[in-house]
């Protein structure tokens, strides 16, 4: 999947924590629920599903948020941005905040989650919606949609 110009590399605020990605993503989308609204300081946070095999990550992070096993939410240490999370489908997946790419203007998400708690006016621009979490029967069909039509980078 050429298309996706692989590699990407990303960093938080301060650069101490740096990202790379070298696989293709499996699905992008963005949270309109509570607590993303409280991890982010935004409107909604966004997700793009990666093979835990393809981000590898340079430099120490921390877990923050309400410091559950699972999901595992990482941190910079110093600065203090919201980077990726783990433990996504028993650790398969790695879900990573494409705010961080260094070119990551492309993104946009395929889905919006939680739309129940959606702030009005907050517009992600993804093309279908979620009252909650999709149920997990919808993720194949999901996914196979997101590998033939989401949007690539330029
Ligand atoms: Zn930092
Ligand atoms: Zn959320």
């Amino acid at each position: 999947m050429s298309d996706w110009k692989l590699p990407w590399s990303g960093a938080c605020l301060c650069g101490r924590v740096q990202v790379h990605v070298t696989e293709a993503p499996v699905f992008a989308s963005a949270c309109h629920c509570r607590a993303c609204q409280k991890l982010t300081g935004g409107a909604y946070s966004l997700t793009l599903m990666l093979p835990a095999s393809g981000l590898s990550v340079e430099g120490e992070t921390e877990i923050g948020g309400l410091h559950n096993p699972v999901p595992e939410h990482h941190f910079c240490p110093s600065c203090k941005t919201w980077l990726f999370t783990r433990g996504i489908a028993d650790g398969q997946f790695v879900n990573l905040r494409p705010s961080l790419l260094d070119d990551g203007a492309w993104v946009r998400p395929y889905a919006d989650t939680y739309v129940t708690e959606r702030l009005s006016g907050a517009q992600s621009g993804a093309r279908i919606g979620y009252p909650e979490f999709p149920p997990v029967e919808d993720y194949a069909e999901l996914m196979s949609g997101y590998a033939r039509e989401g949007v690539r980078p330029d």
